[in-house]
């Protein structure tokens, strides 16, 4: 049985099934980064990228879009509970590596496995 991976896509956070690939494992090993980047497409045609690691795990999401961000955290979950306007901030936040002012909002959705760092 091939393990799959489900992942969400960062754009609209639909669920995207991918199958699991050995060689994506063999290729993060022997990269710089140590990840290997696998091109997805959710069925809304949003295109992203995720990062698979030498043990085979996901490390991150990415719109494909975008190259690598200043920060290196990923927003992987669901963060509705946040006012609108924190919400907006923390996405912002992350996306430019500044978490001034925000730095115990993401500390606690990083213990709520909401926000992933490398
Ligand atoms: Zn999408």
């Amino acid at each position: 049985m091939l393990p799959r991976y489900s992942v969400r896509c960062p754009v609209c956070g639909a669920l995207v099934e991918m199958s699991f690939n050995a060689r994506y494992a063999d290729l993060a090993r022997s990269s710089p980064d140590g990840l290997y980047a696998v091109m997805a497409k959710c069925p809304a045609g949003h295109f992203f990228r995720v990062y698979i690691d030498g043990d085979g795990f996901i490390r991150r999401v990415s719109p494909g879009d975008v190259e690598d961000k200043a920060g290196d955290c990923e927003l992987v979950g669901d963060v509705s509970f946040l006012p609108p306007i924190v919400r907006q901030r923390v996405v912002e936040a992350l996306k430019t590596g500044n978490y001034q002012g925000l730095e115990r909002i993401i500390e606690d959705l990083k213990r709520m496995g909401l926000v992933v760092c490398l």
